[in-house]
């Protein structure tokens, strides 16, 4: 599946809006159709260079739109749903989360400091080379898996 992205390559160079490649969605995934996203100063610290995370990354982590597609094991939303992305999906196992502390989520912390969803994946690619996200969803793009 390919999707419009807005990516940022390195500091002092503009934007670019590409098609980039989204990995197959699995059963516990699903495909939201982002409607609007905000720029947050969390992206601006990378954009400035203030933060250092790998590029290139598709931004954006406060995404909200329209489920398009849902796997087999998704029970909690279903197509056709109006939802908000989370910039702290925890894991969901930690102490911290055991705790009822998801945004203190250590597995989350280092998701995000790597540009990537807590798996350690992005899901997303360019010329076969990884596109990381920007703060778990990366959510200047049309269409994302979460
Ligand atoms: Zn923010
Ligand atoms: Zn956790």
């Amino acid at each position: 599946m390919k999707t419009r992205a807005g990516l940022f390559r390195a500091v002092g160079e503009p934007l670019e809006v590409v098609e980039i490649d989204l990995a197959e969605p699995g059963r516990n995934d699903v495909v939201v159709r982002i409607v609007a996203a905000g720029i947050c100063g969390t992206d601006l610290h990378q954009v400035k260079g203030e933060w250092q995370r790998p590029t290139p990354m598709v931004l954006g982590h406060e995404g909200a739109g329209v489920v398009e597609w849902a796997g087999d094991a998704v029970d909690s939303v279903a197509v056709g749903d109006e939802v908000v992305l989370s910039w702290a999906p925890s894991c969901g196992h930690c102490a911290d989360c055991a705790r009822g502390r998801p945004a203190a989520c250590v597995p989350l912390h280092r998701a995000i400091g790597n540009g990537t969803l807590v798996d350690g994946t992005t899901g997303m690619s360019l010329d076969g080379a990884t596109v990381y996200r920007g703060t778990a969803p990366g959510a200047w793009a049309e269409r994302v898996v979460v």
